[in-house]
């Protein structure tokens, strides 16, 4: 269930040939941050931009041109992603174009002008952003990652510098499989909710209510939390499903803008 105070958010859609959604509340109330995800989109090739699978590379990585100066920044992070839960902390804003790393399931940095990058297809993208600092992370959470405490992780470490409390995180759950769509065995069950009574057989588990779950317990404020109301599988959305059949992989993003 999801932690009653936490929000449901829908991202609304950004009006261009750009396939883009944005958090309407975080883009009034942090203008100095980029967050969103992208989508199929409406043109004749769907927007992919999954670099590690059968889309040729040279038509992946001009969209990721147009996803970099269609948000108006210089660098952009990514990495192939291995349901793990390490996080690559970009320290400074690498040279301007596309970093791609590998092996790392979020991205963590402070530096303005440099959009960190999480690739899903029904697996959860995970905002959280440090208010305070103004230091952001993005990661990827399947059921693996959340059991891996990848979103924790991001938490803490945007709260390491100084004893801080979680009083200036924000977290979201942008568009990923729904509670109802996605059906999961015992084992699942038992390794994201440990402690409590898996169910019997196949059941559908949502993970975007853990996650949110997960954050309350790590001391984020349930007001901060919020979750996508967009659904990968069964949602209008035109986001790519890998449980739909989906090869093509969207970007969950988030940056800080760079003011010079
Ligand atoms: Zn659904």
């Amino acid at each position: 269930m999801t932690p009653s105070g936490v929000r449901l958010v829908t991202e609304r859609g950004v009006p261009g040939d750009l396939p883009i959604w944005t958090h309407p509340e975080w883009e009034e109330r942090f203008p100095w941050l980029a967050q969103g995800v992208t989508s199929g989109g409406a043109g004749t090739a769907p927007f992919d931009l999954g670099l590690f699978g059968a889309t040729p590379v040279g038509e992946a990585l001009a969209r990721w041109r147009r996803l970099r100066e269609g948000t108006g920044f210089a660098a952009i992070a990514h990495s192939r992603q291995v349901h793990e839960n390490r996080i690559l902390v970009h320290e400074r804003r690498p040279a301007a174009g596309l970093l791609v790393a590998e092996g790392y399931d979020g991205h963590l940095t402070a530096a303005p002008g440099l959009l960190l990058t999480a690739s899903v297809a029904d697996c959860v993208p995970v905002s959280v952003i440090d208010a305070e600092t103004r230091a952001v992370a993005v990661v990827h959470a399947g059921w693996r990652g959340v059991v891996g405490q990848i979103m924790e992780g991001a938490i803490g470490m945007l709260l390491a510098e100084g004893a801080r409390t979680a009083a200036s995180i924000w977290v979201h759950c942008g568009p990923a499989i729904c509670g109802d769509c996605y059906e999961v065995g015992p084992e699942v069950h038992k390794a994201v909710y440990a402690g409590r009574e898996p169910p019997a057989g196949p059941t559908p588990i949502d993970l975007r209510a853990a996650l949110a779950e997960r954050a309350v317990s790590a001391g984020v404020a349930p007001a901060q939390v919020s979750t996508s109301t967009h659904c990968t599988r069964c949602g209008t959305g035109g986001f790519f499903s890998h449980r739909g059949g989906s090869p093509s992989r969207q970007m969950a993003f988030v940056g800080i803008r760079d003011p010079g």
